[in-house]
């Protein structure tokens, strides 16, 4: 997906005023956070359990190039192809080439971000092939041309009404004159209307939570069956997926998708758990008669050597964008490309540089929930800090905050003056708050005081010295 505008504040700004989307998220978040409490719960050896995932998935990393050859041998053995991309616009163009070869009108695409990584629906469209995406989420935002908003809720930004509204302008063309709101006869009239699509689709082409080298098949998770019918009813199936999605067999994916729902959406498992792999053989009823893999690496193996190399356990569960208060207010769009909340301002800043999205670490209060929540353990408030660095090493945050940091910096080493000084500036914050309490304006401080007030202390001491008295 080409990145849209990266200017988070900007965009941020534009959101908070964004009426629908308030509204959308505010049923999103309290959904998907109850429910992952919930199905967390009652699993009592989480802990264990997102404890292997982490060593599992640290092996595999220090033998992903292991691991990915013997998955490449497994799928030739299967009878299937394997296409190594270096990134997103080879990908596109290699699965162009492959729909091109299988004389491809229409392609049914299942949910896939790697796939949004390569913009495939862009590259399709302008070889004159008609992506066709199936997942309720994605269909949605394709109708509404806009690029998908969480990563497994693609169009949680959008309310019930402006589905209605979508549905009515553009299903006018399959007789359906009727405008509905309803929910259920909302997805009814998609599942209809995208059935005949399925039907009529060259080529299948969608993503893989898991690819398993011993076995060259790959797991495919997803609640709507829209993955299954993907990949079984065209004659080309083509799976997409980062080199990063590789494990070592059947039995580290059950461990894997033990975490997935659960974080994801909070259910035990998802409704379709799929496992798949190569073309159809003598004794199958079904199944495509050509199977491809793309694997896109994207700036995976500079992650792999530099100090960014836990991001690559994330299996993009979405749990860390849930519990993230600056998601929850400014929705996925703000971050301007494919990844939003907590992982994508750590991927995308090294996916599409960043020289280009120098915000997105600064959009984070490092409060730690998602750390907290993510199943496997990626401890993103940490990586976000060392892009916070690199920022501040290559010049790319404002000149006042570069300046004002290295102020923080003088004093915070001479901890005498820093107690004393802060001591003073409390001091003073009470006295001008007076009996209001809070403040309209603070130099320094317009960030804050744009959109809301400013609370003073409410003592005149400061955080450190009511501790330290409440401890004594
Ligand atoms: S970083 Fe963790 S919580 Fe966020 S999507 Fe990845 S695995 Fe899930």
């Amino acid at each position: 997906m080409k990145a849209q505008s990266l200017q988070f504040k900007r965009n941020a700004s534009d959101a908070l005023h964004d009426e629908n989307l308030k509204l959308a998220m505010s049923f999103a978040k309290t959904g998907f956070i109850g429910k992952r409490a919930a199905a967390v719960a009652a699993v009592p050896q989480w802990q264990t359990i997102r404890d292997e995932a982490r060593e599992l998935k640290n092996h595999v990393l220090d033998n992903l190039d292991h691991y990915l050859l013997a998955y490449e041998e497994a799928v030739i053995r299967n009878g299937g192809t394997v296409h190594w991309a270096q990134d997103g616009e080879e990908a596109a163009k290699i699965i162009v080439d492959l729909c091109t070869q299988a004389n491809a009108k229409t392609v049914a695409k299942g949910k896939s971000m790697v796939g949004e990584e390569a913009s495939i629906n862009e590259a399709l469209e302008e070889a004159g092939i008609e992506p066709i995406e199936t997942d309720l989420g994605e269909y949605i935002i394709q109708l509404a041309k806009e690029p998908p908003s969480h990563i497994i809720a693609p169009a949680v930004h959008k309310t019930k009404e402006q589905v209605s509204e979508l549905f009515h302008e553009h299903h006018q063309q399959y007789g359906r004159q009727e405008k509905i709101t309803d929910r259920a006869a909302l997805v009814h009239e998609a599942r209809v209307i995208l059935r005949e699509k399925f039907r009529h689709a060259d080529v299948g082409i969608t993503g893989a939570n898991f690819l398993v080298a011993e076995t060259g098949q790959h797991v495919l998770v997803t609640n709507e069956g829209n993955g299954d019918l993907s990949s079984i009813l065209p004659r080309t199936q083509i799976v997409i997926a980062g080199i990063e999605k590789v494990v070592p067999n059947l039995n580290d994916a059950s461990c894997l998708l033990r975490m997935l729902a659960r974080s994801a959406t909070g259910q035990h498992f998802s409704n379709y758990t799929s496992v798949m792999g190569g073309p159809k053989k003598a004794e199958d009823t079904d199944g495509p008669d050509a199977f491809h893999v793309v694997l896109v690496d994207n700036h995976r193996t500079d992650m792999l050597a530099g100090d960014l190399k836990e991001m690559l356990r994330c299996f993009r569960c979405g749990a860390c964008m849930n519990h993230c208060p600056v998601y929850g207010a400014v929705g996925g769009h703000a971050y301007g490309w494919v990844y939003p909340g907590p992982m994508g301002s750590v991927l995308t800043p090294v996916m599409v540089g960043i020289e280009k999205a120098p915000d997105l670490p600064h959009a984070c209060t490092l409060n730690g929930r998602c750390a907290e929540v993510c199943p496997m353990s990626i401890p993103l408030p940490s990586l976000l800090r060392r892009h916070r660095q690199t920022t501040f090493e290559k010049q790319l945050q404002s000149a006042h905050s570069r300046y004002g940091l290295k102020v923080w910096a003088f004093f915070a080493k001479r901890p005498i003056v820093y107690r004393t000084l802060t001591g003073l500036s409390v001091r003073f914050l009470k006295l001008i708050g007076g009996r209001r309490g809070y403040l309209k304006r603070l130099p320094l401080a317009g960030g804050w005081t744009k959109g809301r007030n400013l609370p003073v202390p409410q003592h005149a001491q400061t955080f450190m010295a009511l501790y330290r008295k409440q401890q004594s």
